[in-house]
């Protein structure tokens, strides 16, 4: 199935891979649609089996939280050899890859290796059957989002416009899994570097469609609930009228967005963008503002990697909050979240005793010197 988005300059296409998982291409280039000569979408003619999920959620009674077994993925791809990508377009290596189409501007499909699929089986029951323990099946959705069939390339060297499409792809994708059945929070993210865990180093990204609302958004809704009690106001509005008001940390504003260093930045590197119009997640950006976001969503990235003299190539993750679909959803506001693990070139922040065993950060650069290096290095 082909759908026209953003005025007919973005065509998506709707199939599935032989195992049955869902694939969209998000084309932006003529003939606008992946596929072969005919321009007949791809078959893919893989034998395998079907796609299954193994992974359950098992309840943390100490901290309130979900945690996903997902023991089968122990035995996904890691750092394959540049010819057996699964991300390349079939054909370009010596086997069949994950995208049956010879080339594709923007391609999102299911993870062959989910933490989260909609074929989780099973039943809500207990570990051991104590009631300390709720266990049920990880219910939800894992897509990956491969930003260019270019296998050496990197999000940074995409041109505008196909940013533009990857952000017509997000919006896409973030209004479908919302509509899931369960699904109660949307999660965009890119981890950019093998220092971040990177597995696959085809430039791609992943979209996790949770069934539950995240740790780090529960909290936010908590101080946002109790922010509208005393004010009456939302609480990410009134942070990003603050950094606005102050604009000590801002490293970047445009008509629609705005870039700043949080007051309180856990990172050695990190950056927040907010749009100034206050929407729940990314499928709520009207035209201008996806257009406007291309264009400093890159900006950012690239001001990242000249963060650092002598590094090129900054690991990051990005990763886009949004409102959690259902309860909670007006508290919420859309922002990005991007940020280093590199504190030096060559060396890392490690997650250690305080941060990893007792969740308390410690960051050893001042968020002001942050916004001051950014604003720095832009172009
Ligand atoms: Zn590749």
């Amino acid at each position: 199935m082909i759908t026209n988005l953003a005025d007919g300059r973005i065509r998506r296409s709707a199939t599935r891979m032989a195992d049955g998982r869902e694939l969209f291409y998000f084309d932006d280039s003529e003939p606008f649609v992946s596929g072969d000569a005919d321009r007949t979408l791809a078959v893919d003619l893989r034998p395998l089996p079907p796609a299954g999920g193994g992974s359950h959620l098992r309840f943390d009674v100490l901290t309130g939280e979900w945690v996903a077994i997902a023991s089968h993925r122990n035995d996904r791809i890691f750092l394959p050899p540049r010819d057996e990508c699964p991300l390349c377009p079939t054909g370009r290596g010596t086997v069949p890859s994950e995208v049956p189409a010879p080339g594709y501007d923007v391609v999102v499909f299911e993870n062959r290796f989910p933490s989260l699929t909609t074929r989780a089986t099973g039943v809500p029951d207990l570990v051991d059957g104590d009631p300390l323990w709720p266990r049920r099946p990880g219910t939800g959705r894992c897509e990956v989002v491969c930003f260019t069939s270019d296998h050496s390339s990197s999000f940074t060297d995409l041109p505008v416009a196909r940013v533009r499409t990857v952000v017509e792809a997000w919006a896409d994708r973030t209004r479908e899994l919302s509509a899931i059945d369960g699904v109660r929070q949307v999660f965009c993210f890119e981890n950019r570097g093998e220092e971040i865990g990177v597995t696959l180093n085809h430039p791609h990204g992943q979209i996790y469609a949770y069934p539950f609302v995240t740790p780090r958004t529960s909290a936010l809704l908590r101080q946002a609930a109790e922010h509208r009690r005393r004010t009456g106001r939302n609480l990410l509005a009134d942070v990003l009228d603050a950094e606005r008001r102050s604009g000590a940390r801002v490293v970047l504003a445009g008509e629609h967005w705005t870039a700043y260093v949080p007051a309180a930045a856990r990172w050695p590197v990190e950056v927040h963008l907010a749009p100034h119009r206050d929407v729940p997640d990314l499928a709520a950006l009207d035209d201008a503002e996806r257009d406007e976001l291309a264009h400093v969503y890159l900006d950012l990235l690239r001001r990242a990697d000249r963060y650092f003299d002598g590094v090129t190539a900054l690991p990051y993750i990005a990763g886009w909050q949004q409102a959690p679909v259902g309860e909670g959803r007006e508290l919420g506001r859309l922002y990005l979240q991007l940020f280093s693990v590199l504190r030096a070139p060559g060396k890392l922040k490690y997650l250690a005793g305080s941060e990893s065993g007792a969740g308390a950060w410690i960051n050893d650069v001042v968020p002001e010197q942050i916004a001051a290096r950014l604003r720095e290095v832009a172009e």
